[in-house]
């Protein structure tokens, strides 16, 4: 009987075992291709486990929601910005209660100084979350970030799987660069875990794992295996039942990634199967494998999670350090990247950034233009281009970040090792869609006034 890949039952699901199982369901189910002699008789019988899938404790920050927030502006209304570390802990909500006080007291100071009406919307703002974490607030994630505005009625919360400093910003647009830290390294993997019967698969995002289905193909005996079987038939029989196994995983690993979208496949397990996995792979799912872990089938899920940390750890200094070193490449050798943020904030003017590489924690103020968001790092009252008023910016490499997103460009922030090489040769570059020398040309086109 063919497995229901599709079967979403969180309720224990026991597939019917062999009887009545018609050749052409053996066909599609197993994958073996060259099937020994009397393949028929090796169907294994399947079970789907009983999985908890529950309900996810934090929200997935997606690129587009980024991106939006990005190029969100108030258009003269406030826009608050909150983010907040909620860890677990006794009186969780009076705890954070005493934290959003203590911040809206601050902001209140800061406020002073403003209009009764921006004051007024600010309270509004303040108002609605308190609201929202004393009734719709399900206590889940390590971290929260709330974006707040009349402006269109922006209103987006997101529960984090990590924890951030706290911190609550009003100011004209959304700041999204907290944001953006805590998903730049939130490699999203399946991970397989793998014996000669069972197969399980798990979701890692951040810090949070979650088991998404397990299921185990029995091994059932040689129907017609009488005294005058060989060992070696037997053990032919159990090794393409494993085999059988190995590739029902495979599939089901395919129907996942189908349905979301991954960074990475790590697997795990017992060394026969997984030997038998890396023998069938499918050419798309070794372009996917990110590594591999040493974690049995039945581990805790702590332990499959420290292991996928390692992994993710060294995966992503790995794309770290080819990233920065492609952008030293180019720079030097005249290709297309700019280093410098003077370059690279031309180069996103210009629109043809395709990754944005920036050590983590570096800040610039600068100056932007909000008609045509020409931005520059030097004082300028006129946008050189369309001669409006610049606006003046705390952090212009956070919109850098944001314009960078906007132009579905890769946003690369640099903590490991090589952050120190990229500090001594100016913090931030951009690796460019064109072959120019950005870096010599037109050096004074932006002279400043
Ligand atoms: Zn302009």
């Amino acid at each position: 009987m063919p497995i229901d890949l599709d079967n979403e039952d969180d309720k224990l699901t026991v597939k019917a075992a062999m009887p009545g199982i018609q050749p052409e369901n053996f066909e599609k189910n197993s994958l073996t291709r060259n099937p020994i002699k009397g393949a028929k008789d090796i169907m294994p019988a399947s079970q789907t486990l009983s999985i908890e899938r529950g309900l996810r404790r934090y929200d997935t920050v997606t690129k587009e929601q980024l991106e939006t927030l990005s190029k969100f502006s108030g258009s003269q209304n406030p826009v608050l910005s909150l983010y907040l570390g909620v860890q677990l802990s006794e009186n969780r909500k009076d705890k954070l209660r005493t934290k959003l006080n203590q911040l809206i007291h601050e902001q209140g100071l800061a406020l002073r100084g403003e209009s009764k009406e921006k004051q007024r919307a600010v309270k509004a703002h303040i108002d609605k979350v308190m609201k929202w974490f004393e009734t719709e607030y399900d206590e889940t994630g390590r971290g929260v970030a709330i974006f707040s505005s009349n402006h269109n009625g922006l209103w987006q919360t997101f529960r984090l799987p990590l924890a951030v400093r706290d911190q609550l910003v009003i100011s004209d647009r959304p700041y999204v660069r907290p944001l953006m830290m805590l998903t730049d390294e939130s490699a999203h993997y399946l991970v397989l875990l793998l014996d000669k019967q069972t197969a399980r698969l798990f979701i890692v995002y951040l810090d949070e794992i979650q088991e998404y289905d397990e299921f185990k193909d029995e091994f059932v005996p040689k129907p017609k295996s009488g005294p005058g079987d060989s060992v070696d038939k037997i053990q032919r029989h159990y090794e393409a039942i494993v085999l059988s196994h190995v590739k029902h995983a495979i599939q089901v690993v395919e129907r996942y990634w189908q349905r979301e979208s991954y960074d990475g496949i790590i697997v795990g397990g017992t060394e026969n199967p997984l030997a038998q996995l890396h023998d069938h792979l499918p050419k798309a799912f070794r372009e996917r494998l990110v590594g591999e872990i040493a974690v049995p089938v039945n581990a805790p899920l702590d332990q499959v999670l420290r292991a996928v940390a390692t992994i993710d750890e060294a995966n992503a200094r790995r794309v770290e350090e080819e990233r920065v070193n492609a952008l030293f490449t180019a720079a030097l050798g005249k290709g297309p990247a700019v280093i410098g943020l003077t370059n690279t904030l031309r180069a996103l003017v210009e629109g043809h950034v395709m990754t944005l590489i920036v050590e983590e924690d570096f800040q610039q103020p600068g100056f932007e233009c909000s008609n045509c968001h020409f931005m520059i790092d030097t004082h300028k009252i006129r946008c050189p281009l369309c001669g409006a008023i610049l606006e003046a910016q705390v952090d212009i490499v956070d919109r850098a970040m944001g314009r960078a997103l906007a132009q579905n460009a890769k946003v690369e922030i640099v903590r490991g090792p090589m952050r120190q090489k990229l500090a001594e040769k100016g913090h931030i570059g951009a690796l460019s869609r064109y072959n120019r020398d950005l870096n010599q040309e037109k050096k004074n086109e932006f002279k400043t006034e």
